[in-house]
C-alpha cells in the first residue's frame, strides 16, 4: 500500500473531561466546523469518557455525522467479575470503532504493563474494533538515548500474537511522555525518526505489507500551529490530540491541517 493511500487519522482524546451534556455540545460545535471536504480527506475519531459514549453515539447516528466513535480504554476480558471495568463487547455494541490502549496515563497511573496492553489489543481486535496503541519514552529515557529501544520494545510487545493482516490494520500512537499535556512537542524530525523506527519494527515482526499499511500517529501537545509540519513527515499518518481536542475551534483547525499555510510561508 503506497504511503498516499494510508488515510490520515486525527483522534481527540477527551480524557476525564466533559459530562454527557457537554459532550453533545462539543460534538455539535465540531459539526459546524468540520465539513465534508475534511471528512473526505481525513478520518476523525472522538474519544469521550465512557459515560458519554451512548449520548455521542446517538447524536452521530441520528445526524449521520462522520466522526468515528472511540473509547479511551477497555478491559481485556469480555465479561466477568471485574467491578468498575468496561467490556470491549459493550463498546462494540455502541458502534465504537477505535479504542485507545496503553495510554501512558494508564501505564503510569493504573499500572498497565506491556502484557496488559497486549491482552487489550487482542480484546479490541477480537471485538472487531481498531486499537490505537500508545507508546512513548520518558524524558529520562530520551536523555539516556534509549528512546528507540523503549518505544520499539513496547510496539513489539503489543503486537506479539497478532497476524500480519491484523497488524496492518492497527493504529500506533507515538507519544513521548514528556510532551503530553506539557506544551512541549517533539520536533517533527525527532518524531519522524521514532515513527520510522516503529514502522521498521512492525516490518521486522509482521512483514513489509503490514509495515506499509499500519497507521502511525504522533501525540504530545499537538496544536493547530504544529500539526502541519508533523503531518508532512513520511511516517506520520495522524495525531492523537489531548488538551486541544476540547477546544472545538482548535481541534477543527488541527483536522484541517492540510489547508494551513506551509511552515515558513
Ligand atoms: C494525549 O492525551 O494523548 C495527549 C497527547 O495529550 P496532549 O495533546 O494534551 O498533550
Amino acid at each position: 500500500m503506497p504511503v498516499e493511500t494510508r488515510r490520515p487519522l486525527i483522534s481527540g482524546n477527551w480524557k476525564m473531561n466533559q459530562n454527557h451534556f457537554e459532550a453533545i455540545q462539543l460534538i455539535q460545535k465540531l459539526t459546524y466546523l468540520v465539513g465534508k471536504d475534511d471528512f473526505d480527506a481525513v478520518d476523525v475519531s472522538v474519544h469521550p469518557p465512557f459515560t458519554d459514549i451512548r449520548s455521542v453515539q446517538t447524536l452521530i447516528e441520528a445526524d449521520d455525522l462522520r466522526f468515528a466513535l472511540g473509547a479511551q480504554n477497555c478491559h481485556q476480558d469480555d465479561k466477568g467479575a471485574f467491578t468498575g471495568e468496561v467490556s470491549p463487547v459493550f463498546l462494540q455494541k455502541l458502534n465504537v470503532s477505535y479504542v485507545i490502549v496503553g495510554h501512558s496515563e494508564r501505564r503510569e497511573l493504573f499500572g498497565e504493563t506491556d502484557a496488559t496492553v497486549r491482552e487489550k489489543v487482542a480484546a479490541v481486535l477480537r471485538n472487531k474494533m481498531t486499537p490505537i496503541i500508545c507508546v512513548g519514552e520518558t524524558l529520562t529515557e530520551r536523555e539516556a538515548g534509549s528512546t528507540a529501544e523503549k518505544v520499539t520494545g513496547q510496539v513489539a510487545a503489543a503486537i506479539d500474537g497478532c497476524s500480519p493482516a491484523q497488524v496492518g490494520g492497527l493504529v500506533i500512537a507515538y507519544e513521548p511522555i514528556w510532551a503530553i499535556g506539557t506544551g512541549r512537542t517533539a520536533t517533527p524530525a525527532d518524531a519522524q525518526e521514532v515513527c520510522s523506527a516503529i514502522r521498521s519494527t512492525v516490518g521486522g515482526r509482521a512483514g513489509a505489507e503490514a509495515a506499509t499499511a499500519v497507521r502511525i500517529q504522533y501525540g504530545g501537545s499537538v496544536k493547530a500551529g504544529t500539526i502541519q509540519e508533523l503531518m508532512s513527515q513520511p511516517d506520520i499518518d495522524g495525531a492523537l490530540v489531548g488538551g486541544a481536542s476540547l477546544d472545538p475551534e482548535e481541534f477543527a483547525r488541527i483536522v484541517q491541517y492540510r489547508l494551513h499555510e506551509s511552515p515558513g510561508v
